[in-house]
């Protein structure tokens, strides 16, 4: 099931180049009162809730995908967690770029873990990024990014693809500077997630496949998710040893070498092989 968040916070179901609403399976959501469970309740509800979608988008009129607004298919997720030098050609060009290392030394994942972006860091492709610190370098990174369904604790490795609900394309935007990873990669719009969410059970192998990123028309990153240092199974094993993950809490599992500057006016087009691709529009905070 591909399935999406459009125009005013309507949810969609994508069945070739159409979106069919299926808005009014919502109502069969249990209700919330305060305080409400952290993380987001339609994932926490999304295999409950299948066939209701099913059948609200059977009912429905589809129009097609260019003609609505796409946002983050994850509307309230509990974290979203970052992956820091998860391949070894980023990391080379990393420690080979004062652009990036601004003097200091780069390592791996291997060393620093994992890191968190702000929530309120995410939109969809539709709303697009708004560069602040324009006068510094804005750099686009391309990611799988993974939705974790069953939550959990001290998840093992070989349960861990068991805790994921879907896939989407990640944007782990980034301005350089010397700041903690978590402010300069917390910036409002700085995390994209989209176009839709692609349920597990459509992706038979999230470790093998191919991701690409043009700016304009000018491809800059192209790698595969095999080549990461730690791997989907690894990344939720990793993440649980120290922290709860919830239903909709969003992983990027890390980008491939080619990041590179992004300026107010430029687009990006993203893909993600089984998930789809994005357009997402490039604009100056304040101009
Ligand atoms: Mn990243």
């Amino acid at each position: 099931m591909r399935l999406c968040r459009f125009d005013d916070d309507k949810v969609g179901l994508i069945r070739g180049d159409q979106v069919f609403d299926a808005t009014a399976a919502l109502v069969h959501l249990p209700a919330l009162n305060w305080p409400v469970p952290l993380g987001d309740h339609l994932i926490a509800n999304l295999d409950a809730m299948r066939p209701a979608l099913e059948t609200a988008a059977d009912e429905s009129r589809p129009v097609s995908i260019e003609s609505v607004a796409l946002m983050s298919p994850v509307a309230n997720p509990g974290k979203i967690i970052g992956a820091p030098v998860n391949y070894h050609k980023h990391h080379e060009e990393a420690v080979a770029d004062s652009e990036i290392n601004l003097g200091r030394e780069i390592k791996t994942i291997d060393t620093y873990g994992l890191f968190m972006k702000a929530n309120s860091s995410l939109v969809g492709p539709s709303e697009g990024v708004a560069l602040r610190f324009t006068d510094r370098r804005n750099d686009h990174e391309v990611e799988l990014a993974m939705v974790i369904g069953q939550g959990g604790s001290d998840i093992s490795r070989a349960d861990a693809m068991d805790h994921v609900a879907a896939y989407a394309i990640g944007l782990d935007m980034t301005v350089r500077g010397t700041e903690d990873r978590s402010l300069r990669k917390g910036v409002d719009s700085y995390s994209v997630l989209g176009p839709w969410l692609v349920t597990a059970d459509e992706i038979a192998n999230p470790d093998n496949l191919d991701l690409e990123i043009l700016v304009n028309e000018e491809t800059r990153q192209k790698s595969n998710t095999r080549n990461m240092i730690f791997d989907c199974a690894r990344l939720i094993e990793y993440a649980s040893a120290f922290m709860t993950l919830y239903p909709g809490d969003i992983i990027m599992t890390g980008t491939p070498e080619g990041v590179g500057p992004v300026v107010p006016g430029d687009t990006m087009h993203a893909w993600v092989e089984g998930v789809g691709r994005m357009s997402v529009p490039v604009r100056a905070h304040k101009s």
